[in-house]
């Protein structure tokens, strides 16, 4: 049974949004999907991660009169989504294999007494015949089903019982069905339809820009230093680090922590235990920085993420455009930091050239190739990602490392002719990394022994960076003028093309090497500016409430909430009700204790 409210007049669906939620105008694209479902209506609803998903069906369980079972494929998103219903004074439960029957029971006598209005039940609960027995007694408005792309074979988050969910259109014909995901691939949208069983729905697809986060690509030429260079400047905020490898997420994560990094591995070959304690740890902001596999992924909903790191590269855009997207789901501005390394791709093709299934093979080259163009593109990087998702957009984005400094060219002909020759007088043994630090003459015990400090070339290339040796030569390689001997070590060797460079021939135009900038300095400026000092204050009694109420920091409140009062400063009880993300029960519940420590600050 569907049981819809007489239709709602949008101040009605305002005022609700501002004393349950705090919140003070909808989102793009929320309003017409709630207003559509209210009247009885299935739909689809494609958004980008951070994009407001939630309110389309959390707003919608308060006016409706019966319950909202929300499907989701995770128990600790579940309890994280209950938490932060019930500190908004929405009654909410769920049900997962963590409860005991007891506890059960008694939840469904509450449902019974209408005292819940949300339940959250894993995927696998709907095969349950005595489940949905018990449902079926209940008075149910709608069904929410969250990740719905788990339904889709072809994805990489399948999860079978998904499969189940087209019964849920059969047992109960006349109750709405809302499927929710943030992923942009075309396949996987017919899939959800299609199994789903979905009734003329109202399909909202939202861009799948991401506009607070910033791409940076850098090159990467000694990575490990690199990121902590990075953390050092970004104290305080929490991050991932990406690797394929678990035995790359080790090293790092020894490194990291060695240098004073708070920080966390996280890989499928880590125990369940010790997995569930570092995701708990970082979403309590416990853990700063977590470098893991591609195992951490579904169900972070830690909204104040503020970097993501590549250390090596995603096989797919896909996968790429999904994890970048755990950044900045509040909205503030976060970064996406790509360290690229030509031998990390050349390592990838090779691996995946290696399967056996030929079909498979070359659809995984291909994807791969997408991932590729991203790496060099010479525009807007932001265009190359939402160009892949058939989303066309003109103009460059503003936010990415190619419009923010757009790659210039310059005559690298002496340059050039420097790498060259020094390849050249070291016999074509060395590769990149050996090149460079006889360029740079540096005394190391294998350049002695090799007697490459007796050549005439070493030391030629004093005056520059490493980082900028590493870009010069890869674009000689990229261009020709060079190869990697991968099967011997791969080192550097000459040409047909280098003679011409050598001889100085025609002028050598490269791209001025794109070095690691500090751009997160610049990005800050553009951002309002707040009082810092009182932020962090803010910040420390966020984390004591938090801790004494055993939940995450921000599902007290997000860092965008704390950032608005650092600059509102509110006085009065009633100017804190105008804080996005302050409602009627977290003004009532912490809204005294936030205002002590504004009154006090000066
Ligand atoms: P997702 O689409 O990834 O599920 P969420 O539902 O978690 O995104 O929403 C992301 C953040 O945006 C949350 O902190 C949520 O409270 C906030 N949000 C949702 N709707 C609004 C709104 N209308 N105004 C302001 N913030 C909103
Ligand atoms: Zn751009």
């Amino acid at each position: 049974m569907n049981t819809c409210p007489p239709e709602l007049s949008k101040n009605q669906l305002l005022d609700a949004l501002k004393h349950q939620f705090g919140y003070q105008s909808f989102r793009l694209g929320q309003e017409e999907i709630i207003q559509n479902l209210l009247q009885g209506r299935d739909s689809l609803v494609l958004m980008p991660t951070g994009g407001g998903k939630s309110m389309c069906y959390q707003l919608p369980a308060t006016l409706l009169s019966g319950i909202t079972i929300v499907v989701s494929p995770l128990i600790a998103l579940m309890k994280d989504q209950v938490d932060s219903l019930l500190l908004q004074g929405i009654p909410a439960a769920f049900v997962n294999s963590s409860l005991d029957q007891d506890t059960i029971n008694n939840i469904f006598k509450r449902l019974a007494k209408g005292e819940i209005k949300l339940l959250y039940v894993a995927p696998e609960r709907l095969k349950n015949r005595y489940f949905l027995q018990g449902l079926s007694h209940l008075s149910i408005s709608l069904f929410a089903i969250d990740e719905a792309h788990c339904i889709s074979q072809w994805g990489h988050d399948f999860r079978p019982a998904y499969t189940q969910l087209y019964t849920l259109k059969q047992d109960f014909p006349t109750v709405p069905v809302m499927a929710l995901t943030a992923t942009a691939d075309v396949t996987t949208r017919k899939d959800i339809l299609q199994q789903l069983g979905l009734n003329d729905p109202y399909i909202h697809l939202d861009s799948f820009d991401r506009p607070n986060i910033r791409f940076t690509l850098a090159d990467k030429y000694n990575g490990e230093q690199q990121v902590l260079g990075y953390m050092r400047k970004r104290k305080e905020e929490c991050g991932i680090v990406y690797c394929n490898s678990r035995w790359q997420v080790e090293k790092l994560t020894k490194f990291l922590a060695r240098s004073g990094i708070n920080c966390a591995a996280y890989h499928a070959g880590m125990e369940v235990e010790i997995r569930n304690t570092v995701q708990d740890g970082f979403a309590k902001d416990n853990i700063q920085i977590v470098i893991a596999t591609i195992a951490f992924g579904l169900g972070i909903n830690k909204s104040n993420i503020r970097f993501v790191i590549h250390f090596e590269p995603p096989k797919t855009l896909e996968s790429y455009y999904q994890e970048i997207g755990r950044a900045g789901r509040d909205g503030l501005p976060a970064e996406a930091l790509f360290l690229y390394d030509e031998k990390d791709v050349e390592r990838i093709k090779k691996r995946i050239a290696d399967g056996e299934n030929e079909q498979r093979v070359n659809v995984e080259l291909q994807r791969f190739q997408a991932m590729t163009g991203f790496i060099d593109a010479q525009t807007c990087r932001r265009q190359v990602v939402l160009n892949y998702f058939a989303e066309y957009t003109e103009q460059g984005c503003g936010n990415c490392d190619i419009c923010l400094d757009p790659p210039s060219l310059f005559d690298a002909s002496e340059a050039a002719q420097k790498v060259l020759s020094c390849v050249y007088r070291i016999k074509q043994q060395g590769d990149i990394e050996y090149t460079i630090t006889v360029l740079r003459g540096e005394h190391t015990i294998k350049i002695k022994q090799q007697g490459h400090d007796e050549v005439s070339t070493f030391g030629i290339g004093r005056d520059k960076t490493p980082g900028y040796w590493f870009s010069i030569i890869r674009q000689l390689v990229h261009l020709g003028y060079l190869q990697q001997d991968i099967a011997q070590q791969s080192a550097l060797r000459l040409t047909e093309a280098s003679r011409s460079v050598l001889k100085g021939e025609e002028p050598l135009m490269l791209a001025s090497p794109r070095l690691q900038k500090a751009s997160y300095w610049q990005q800050n400026k553009t951002q309002k500016q707040y009082d810092r000092a009182l932020f962090a204050k803010l910040r420390v009694l966020r984390k004591e409430i938090a801790d004494a109420e055993d939940i995450a920091p921000f599902i007290v409140f997000s860092d965008a909430t704390l950032s608005e009062l650092a600059r509102e400063q509110p006085k009065s009880s009633k100017s804190m009700l105008a804080i996005s993300g302050i409602g009627d029960t977290k003004l009532a519940r912490y809204g005294q204790a936030f205002l002590e420590v504004i009154q006090q600050h000066k």
